[in-house]
């Protein structure tokens, strides 16, 4: 049956565009859609409306990209009847909601394929269905199952790798334990031969991913802890930055805090949400950690390691925050330095326990405390970049710069943005950079221009 599908492709040269909401999780999720529709002879379609088929990895951790996807689902009306052989699909997050996949079905008629999360390796049997039986499809029940070996097109020198689907925490604004299912471990045997083969492919720079990454293997009889995995990996494959994210604080160990200045692959960065400064939110949230114990996983992450960069998330607005909770968020800002932070105001979500909760704020009350925490963060970011002044830097080159194309863009090991004059042959290379101007988040500089002070 796949051999008249991927002829049936190849005959009418299909092409295919991928527009992608949320997470790290789900912009990986999509290369591997990438690399599935590669794999069956699609090619990747130069623009949006050009593409016989169009896949919309969705996200409804907030309510915003929620209303984003319906709007741009919903403008694609035009082009389905200009097109009517073109496949429209609709996947992830937001269609495991329960009822989810069937109302968006239903509010838009020229949607051809709807599903869940983990259904990616059902993708070829309902094109299969779409294109050549003619069949429309739903397909959003839960499943677990965790699929090895799917392709995945990845561009550039530096990978994301999965290594624990799904999250058992449970804090009470979050809607991903419900559409994501329970912790699911990879065998770090599997992580490894992942990893082993993109340094074989030139990749020299590997993110885990997974909602906790500290709870990795504890679902696994008699396999790696985390932080047994992060040696493991730096020990058993070639990889030159390592990087993890999202590392829950009520769940960071003594003995991944100590991996930091020990493992020589590991980067000076850790990705650690705090979501209030108020230890009686954190309670209400379900956190499970104080403000205390956060300050003093900070402090003794900046005693292994200085120059560590500490970034963060915060949620302001949360249902009951006064504005004496909301005021120690800011003094946590102030404490904290952090180098940044992504900054949300509380979106309600349907199945969550924080959605029944009496004192929701108000829109206005939830917008002006953003404000008020985005300025503040934005001095701290503002200083932190300003430390580089003078300074020589490692950057890995990722890309041509979005602000002038006569620049190169790529990250310190701290994850700091880095912008220098240079050209495409570098793009995937290790730079040193000497930083003779900063702007709020991006430092800038020449390649191969040391200032003479030893950098990060
Ligand atoms: N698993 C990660 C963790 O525990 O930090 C984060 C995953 S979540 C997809 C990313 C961020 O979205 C969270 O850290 C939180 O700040 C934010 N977030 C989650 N639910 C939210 C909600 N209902 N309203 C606003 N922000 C939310
Ligand atoms: Fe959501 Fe909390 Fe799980 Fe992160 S740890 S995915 S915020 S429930």
């Amino acid at each position: 049956m796949n051999e008249d599908l991927r002829a049936h492709i190849a005959r009418n040269g299909l092409t295919y565009h991928i527009e992608t909401y949320g997470c790290q999780m789900n912009a990986h999720e999509s290369e591997k859609a990438s690399g599935v529709l590669d794999a069956l002879g699609f090619s990747a379609a130069g623009e949006k409306r050009e593409a016989d088929l169009i896949l919309f990895n969705t996200c409804c951790v907030r309510e915003h990209a929620e209303a984003r996807l319906s709007g741009n689902v919903g403008a694609l009306k035009e082009y389905k009847l200009a097109k009517p052989g073109a496949l429209i699909a609709v996947w992830g997050c937001m269609m495991q909601q329960p009822g989810a996949a069937a109302r968006l079905a239903a509010r838009f008629p020229f949607v051809d394929i709807v599903f869940g999360t983990n259904q990616l390796h059902h993708l070829e049997n309902m094109l299969y269905a779409a294109l050549i039986d003619g069949k429309r499809v739903l397909m959003a029940e839960p499943d677990e199952t965790i699929i090895e070996g799917m392709p995945a097109k990845r561009s550039g020198a530096s990978a994301f790798v999965n290594i624990i689907y799904g999250c058992n925490n449970y804090c009470t604004y979050c809607i991903v334990p419900y559409v994501r299912g329970r912790e699911r471990s990879r065998k770090s045997s599997d992580i490894i031969k992942e990893i082993d083969a993109l340094c074989g492919t030139g990749v020299t720079e590997i993110t885990l991913l997974g909602q906790n990454v500290n709870s990795y293997g504890k679902d696994l009889e008699g396999d790696m802890s985390f932080p047994e995995l992060i040696r493991g990996i730096d020990r058993s494959t070639g990889i030159k930055r390592l990087r993890f994210m999202t590392s829950h604080p009520k769940d960071l160990t003594e003995e991944l805090i100590a991996c930091y200045g020990s493992v020589k692959s590991l980067c000076e960065h850790i990705h650690l949400p705090v979501q209030s400064g108020s230890s009686r939110i954190l309670a209400a949230m379900n956190r499970r950690y104080t403000r205390g114990h956060y300050l003093e996983l900070v402090s003794k992450l900046r005693a292994r390691v200085p120059e560590i960069a500490v970034t963060t998330d915060f949620i302001v607005g949360f249902p009951g925050e006064t504005e004496a909770d909301f005021e120690e968020t800011l003094s946590l800002v102030r404490e904290v330095r952090f180098d940044a932070a992504y900054t949300f105001a509380y979106s309600k979500r349907a199945l969550t326990r924080a959605a029944s909760m009496p004192e929701q704020l108000s829109r206005a009350e939830k917008s002006e405390r953003l404000m008020r925490l985005n300025a503040l963060v934005l001095d701290y970011v503002k200083q932190s970049s300003a430390r580089y002044l003078g300074k020589t830097v490692e950057v890995l080159t990722e890309d041509i710069s979005r602000m002038n194309s006569a620049e190169l863009s790529g990250r310190t090991r701290t994850v700091k943005m880095v912008s220098f004059p240079g050209t495409a042959e570098d793009i995937g290379k290790y730079v040193r950079v000497g930083i003779d101007r900063v702007s709020n988040h991006t430092l800038h500089g020449k390649a191969g221009i040391d200032p003479g002070v030893k950098g990060l």
